[in-house]
């Protein structure tokens, strides 16, 4: 792509979804608050910006992936935010999970500056953002701009799905977060129960399998992560906490209820209060183990 593009926000997914940009042939300029996450980029030959406005002088794309609403409201809105300094016509393409009212703010705003906005929250793991087999959920209105982001995301991932018009792919990432995180604390009681009364967790794995209850947060994320000895994130639990938040948030904002889902919230928030915050959300196995007193189990993969 010969455009300028710019990306900001460089942590545990933005890393390495501009380095997979970069390596499959991109340059960019990138920033993130946090100058160290710069370094990989500038390695790779990025040109690291002093401010969000020297980042995006002249970009045609500028990628954000931050972590909560106030931040991508105050990365593109603020008087020194993106919205301040970008050329009309540019596109600003959001990967960030928030709040949807957000995405639909923001998206005002840039229609106010001719701006093109897009919102493509990602799917999938860590891992897959560094192997670059991300999933996309890209709400957008405008074909063309479509066209242009497209090289990019494919640089960055294996499946893109169009989800609608600007709103509609942060409403898909937020209700199958929903399931994400809902799932992983199920995940973590069956485990726990199942070490408690003494099962053999691979012969346990295999019968899992081979049934209905099968899922990718015991089979994929559990088995990659937590159950190697590995809890360092990954998605902590803090981000988590913020993502069934936004679900529970926009369902009680249509009069949705979501029970269950205020369960696994209130897990989420006690595990957060302590040193689980910022380890890998597959550690809520290792919560759950400390509250029934069972040593956490580990497999094998
Ligand atoms: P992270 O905390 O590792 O990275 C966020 C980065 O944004 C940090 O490097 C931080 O310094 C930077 N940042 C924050 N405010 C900034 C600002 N004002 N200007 C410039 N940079 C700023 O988070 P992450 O895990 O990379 O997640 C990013 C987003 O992607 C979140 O919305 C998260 O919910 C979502 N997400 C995460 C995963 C995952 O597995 N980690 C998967 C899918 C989606």
């Amino acid at each position: 792509m010969g455009e300028k593009v710019a990306f900001i926000g460089l942590g545990a997914m933005g890393g390495p979804m501009a380095q997979n940009i970069v390596k499959k042939g991109t340059n960019l300029s990138v920033y993130d608050i946090e100058k160290s996450k710069m370094d990989p980029l500038i390695d790779l030959g990025s040109t690291p910006g002093k401010s969000i406005k020297d980042t995006i002088q002249n970009a045609e794309v500028i990628i954000t992936m931050l972590p909560s609403t106030d931040n991508v409201r105050s990365v593109i809105c603020s008087a020194e935010g993106v919205l301040s300094f970008a050329k009309p016509g540019s596109i600003i393409l959001d990967m960030s999970t928030i709040a949807p009212t957000g995405t639909d703010e923001v998206y005002d705003l840039c229609r106010q500056k001719e701006v093109d906005f897009i919102d493509a929250p990602v799917g999938r793991l860590v891992s897959h953002a560094i192997s670059g087999d991300s999933l996309f959920m890209v709400g957008c209105d405008n074909d063309e701009a479509f066209k242009k982001v497209e090289p990019l995301l494919n640089a960055m991932g294996t499946t893109i799905i169009r989800c609608g018009k600007v709103g509609s792919g942060i409403r898909a990432k937020v209700v199958n977060n929903f399931q994400i995180l809902s799932i992983a604390q199920i995940t973590a009681e069956a485990l726990t129960l199942a070490k408690k009364i003494g099962l053999d967790l691979n012969t346990f794995k295999e019968v899992n399998a081979g049934t209905t209850a099968n899922n990718g947060q015991f089979h994929i994320n559990f088995m990659s992560k937590v159950l190697q000895n590995d809890i360092e994130p990954g998605f902590t639990i803090d981000l988590a906490h913020k993502d069934m938040g936004l679900a529970i948030e926009t369902a009680n904002s249509f009069r949705v209820g979501l029970p269950v889902g205020s369960s696994v919230q209130a897990v989420y928030g006690q595990a957060r209060s302590g040193k689980f915050a910022k380890k890998d959300f597959s550690a809520l196995l290792d919560y759950a183990c400390e509250i029934a007193e069972v040593s956490p189990p580990r497999i094998k993969s």
